[in-house]
């Protein structure tokens, strides 16, 4: 039989015409080792390697872990020529850039240069004051939300960190310095209200942290060890973040954890979410859910359920509908919805909701029966958004970070490579 009589062959799908994941970084940072990234027999090791007494360790871990004090060489309880040889195990990581407040002082984003240039950023933010800024009856709580990479590789189009890609992971120890150089802030009352603690941190800044799982989960151990080989946060007050790495929200279920998942969802329905959510052509709106499903029937803890209300896109009424089915299909009581007003990045198609139909889409959750929450939204005027304040000092630094090239590497004893594929 001659092909000429078979049918045509299938034609390949058209290639998507949107923004794919980027599936490495761009490249890969050797830096110095830093205490923080060290368990409790590399500790004894550097102790010992260092020359200095057995006691010092415990004596680095309380100013580190317990004062929040990054800099050996104002540690006054040690000798001069012991301050020096502990710098050694405290490289500097990161550097602040620059600070922006709002909120009367209770958000404050700040922005650091890490040592090869790159720039990361976090925001802190105090709940529980009265308006004259003394504490309220409830108590004042801190939560830091911190970052995981410099970029991110998920492409989400409305995200202003998104669209500069992924430049590199985040080592553990520049993950655990973002929450020390906060937790020293609040110590020494830096911020309203009193002398405070963190009360939480949530992994919402740059970057999807399960595509660096290892230095996240390295950051987590650190923040999560009692006082004071270790920040002393319960598991219970952190929350991760991710757009919806399947296999990595599995393999976090199995850690014995029980941090809070926050799933960026966006979208309930796969032709819409392909396109706010690219990584969504891997693992689909049901891949994703069932593995949210089983990480709350593994570790007990309630998902969260995220969904950025942006105006036109994912905010009509008949999207809230589909959203409950979704969520209902696989049970009550799982997942909570918390909806995020979008704070839109300058210059972007993407706004937030109108009043109306925001109030819309949230009735029409709870007829179902769903929590829902509307997170406020701290900081818009301090370029709140992820990625806006990184990205409009980037624009303005550039000459200044000239010599401190992308491709910077530090050559010194202990290095550390910190490269992941997203899977
Ligand atoms: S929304 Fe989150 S996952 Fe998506 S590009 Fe921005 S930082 Fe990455």
């Amino acid at each position: 039989m001659s092909t000429s009589t078979l049918a045509p062959a299938p034609q390949a799908a058209p290639e998507p015409t949107a923004v794919r994941v980027q599936e490495r970084p761009r490249r890969t940072l050797a830096t110095p080792r830093h205490w923080a990234e060290l368990d409790a027999a590399e500790k004894t090791a550097a102790v010992a390697q260092a020359g200095l007494p057995a006691f010092r360790l415990r004596q680095i871990d309380a100013h580190y872990y317990r004062r929040f004090e990054g800099e050996p060489d104002q540690w006054t309880d040690l000798s001069p020529a012991d301050r020096e040889t502990v710098a050694t195990l405290f490289p500097p990581l990161i550097t602040p850039v620059t600070q922006r407040t709002a909120d009367r002082g209770t958000t404050v984003k700040s922005l650091y240069r890490l040592s090869d240039g790159v720039l990361v950023e976090t925001v802190l933010m105090r709940y529980g004051l009265r308006r004259d800024l003394t504490p309220g009856p409830r108590g004042v709580r801190s939560t830091l939300c911190v970052s995981s990479q410099a970029g991110c590789g998920m492409a989400c189009p409305f995200c202003a960190t998104g669209q500069g890609g992924l430049d590199r992971n985040l080592t553990a120890g520049e993950i655990i310095e973002q929450v020390r150089s906060a937790a020293g802030d609040l110590a020494r009352g830096e911020l309203p209200g009193g002398p405070g603690h963190l009360s939480n941190i949530v992994f919402m800044g740059m970057g999807e942290p399960l595509a660096n799982y290892r230095a996240l989960l390295q950051a987590v151990r650190a923040i999560t060890t009692p006082q004071p080989e270790g920040f002393g946060i319960s598991a219970r007050s952190l929350t991760i973040s991710t757009v919806g790495l399947v296999p990595r929200i599995a393999t976090l279920a199995t850690e014995g954890l029980p941090i809070t998942l926050a799933v960026s969802l966006h979208a309930p329905d796969d032709d819409l979410r392909d396109e706010l959510c690219p990584i969504n052509r891997r693992w689909n709106v049901s891949e994703l859910l069932n593995a949210a499903h089983a990480y709350y029937e593994t570790t007990g803890r309630r998902v969260s359920i995220e969904y950025a209300l942006i105006r036109d896109i994912n905010d009509q009424a008949f999207r809230a509908g589909l959203l409950a089915d979704r969520l209902l299909e696989r049970g009550k009581g799982w997942a909570h919805v918390n909806l995020i007003p979008l704070n839109p990045t300058p210059g972007s198609k993407w706004t937030a909701s109108r009043p109306g139909v925001q109030e819309e889409f949230v009735a029409r959750l709870e007829r179902r029966g769903l929590p829902v929450t509307v997170r406020d939204t701290r900081g818009s005027d301090i370029d709140g958004a992820c990625g806006q304040l990184a990205a409009r000092v980037r624009d303005g630094v550039t000459a200044a970070n000239a010599n401190n090239g992308p491709n910077a590497q530090i050559d010194q004893r202990g290095q550390v490579e910190h490269e992941e594929a997203v899977v």
